[in-house]
């Protein structure tokens, strides 16, 4: 397959070596380099990626899942181009603050108050630091093997060799980055997903240090690692026991289990939260919200030059065109019917796996939640990062290039990622991804 890859894909290797000149690994993001190389996008519209060697792939990876709207949206562009004659950039306010914020604020029931970023890392970052304001604390506890950007904290063990890793029940923090200081992992205190005895140990210990419990409703960097019942409703009752801020990293799940998020699609309230991703229809934004009081703790104003709260600062923060963008997205696009679309092929989708899985005799599971799904190659139970292990990456990674032969993305590269049903997917792409599948197993897994 991966011949066939390199056959099929001349343009793209040559340019691959062209921006490895230019570029370190000749891309922006160092998640999105693989082995060979990168498939290079032409454009996208619709659902379909057009690469710069005329293939046409059916895309379910959809930029990390920010492009529930699809690619090309007309609704979406038409109103971005309106407001591109408008100006892109103010700094300073305007109407285009409310038309993104409230329909955050009408989505979810612990969000009265939102400020806008640029992306999911400066979400977190904010989020992160507006607890510690909050409470007069530092110390965050975080799920092991769990993602929430790309700042120094944040790459604490989110996805650690398991030879570095240390014990489950006392895990070692990795620094997964050259460049993170020593000091980072001090403020970092690892449990496990799904564990909530080992959260609550950890607030025995430290709960009086203790600003914040961030965790993602589902696990997404563990493919979908669902909640189980019950753990997610004990994280709320131990935030409230040890006063401590429950913040829920809703970069992915955000409107894209429910329109609400992981808060309405499981049922739990946390008291801030961050989003990103397809908040912003594909346009570049993240956001975080909570009740007023303890929003109000965002400085006000700078006495002296010192901020009188957690600073929030950023020229392109609530820039228009990427407020339209959010306001367009949930106000018009993401509306009640469809997310039943979404949610009606996804299901179409697992079932189509499940029987090639079937037929095929293949050891695997599919998940769904919402817009979302992820195969795993296992039978193993994935609930925590610890399970992870029982995951073929390998014949994952074969898994992904010969789908990508036969003209569909799965998913973003990696085996941890999980697809997206957009608004724009119909039942036939559903159905051309299936047999793509299909013809997957019997031509590679059953050989
Ligand atoms: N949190 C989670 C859960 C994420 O999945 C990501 C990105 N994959 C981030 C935070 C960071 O978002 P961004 O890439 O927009 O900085």
């Amino acid at each position: 397959e991966y011949e066939r890859y390199r056959d099929r894909t001349p343009n793209s290797a040559e340019m691959a070596e062209e921006l490895r000149e230019v570029v370190p690994a000749g891309v922006c993001s160092t998640f999105r380099a693989y082995e060979p190389y990168p498939i290079h996008a032409d454009r996208a519209a619709g659902t379909t990626i057009y690469d710069v060697d005329g293939n046409e792939l059916l895309d379910f990876a959809l930029n990390n899942g920010t492009q529930l709207v699809g690619h090309t949206h007309p609704e979406l562009d038409d109103a971005v181009v309106e407001q591109i004659d408008r100006g892109t950039l103010y700094t300073r306010p305007s109407d285009r603050l409310e038309f993104a914020a409230q329909p955050l604020i009408d989505r979810w029931d612990a969000i009265e108050q939102v400020r806008f970023t640029n992306s999911g890392t400066e979400a977190v970052m904010h989020a992160t630091r507006l607890a510690r304001a909050y409470t007069g604390r530092e110390k965050v506890i975080r799920m092991e093997g769990a993602y929430h950007g790309a700042h120094d904290p944040a790459l604490v063990s989110k996805m650690p060799p398991l030879e570095q890793a240390g014990p489950a029940d006392d895990p070692r923090r990795v620094r997964e980055s050259q460049g993170v200081p020593e000091s980072v992992p001090e403020d970092v205190l690892l449990a496990q997903y799904n564990d909530a005895e080992s959260v609550e140990a950890l607030l025995r210990e430290h709960g009086p240090e203790v600003a914040a419990i961030l965790v993602e409703p589902a696990c997404l960097n563990l493919g979908l690692a669902e909640p189980e019942d019950g753990f997610l409703e004990r994280l709320r009752e131990l935030a409230d026991e040890y006063n401590v801020v429950l913040l829920f990293d809703e970069v992915k799940t955000g409107v894209k289990l429910a329109p609400g998020g992981g808060a309405e699609y499981y049922g739990v309230e946390p008291d801030i939260v961050a989003l990103a991703k397809a908040i912003g229809g594909g346009y570049p934004v993240g956001a975080f919200g909570g009740r007023r009081e303890i929003m109000e703790r965002i400085a006000a104003d700078l006495d002296d030059g010192v901020a009188t709260g957690a600073a929030h600062y950023g020229t392109y923060n609530g820039n228009p065109l990427v407020l339209c963008a959010v306001g367009v997205t949930l106000r018009e696009i993401l509306t009640e019917d469809a997310y039943d679309h979404v949610s009606d092929l996804n299901e179409r989708l697992a079932a189509g796996y499940r029987d090639v899985i079937e037929d095929a005799g293949l050891e695997a599971q599919v998940k769904t939640a919402g817009s979302q799904g992820a195969v795993h190659f296992t039978d193993e139970p994935i609930r925590t990062f610890r399970d992870w292990q029982h995951v073929d990456e390998e014949f994952h990674e074969a898994y992904w290039i010969g789908m990508v032969n036969r003209d569909v993305v799965p998913h973003p590269h990696d085996a941890s990622q999980q697809w997206t049903i957009s608004v724009q997917h119909t039942a036939e792409e559903i159905d051309a991804h299936v047999e793509a599948f299909a013809d997957l197993a019997t031509h590679l897994f059953m050989a």
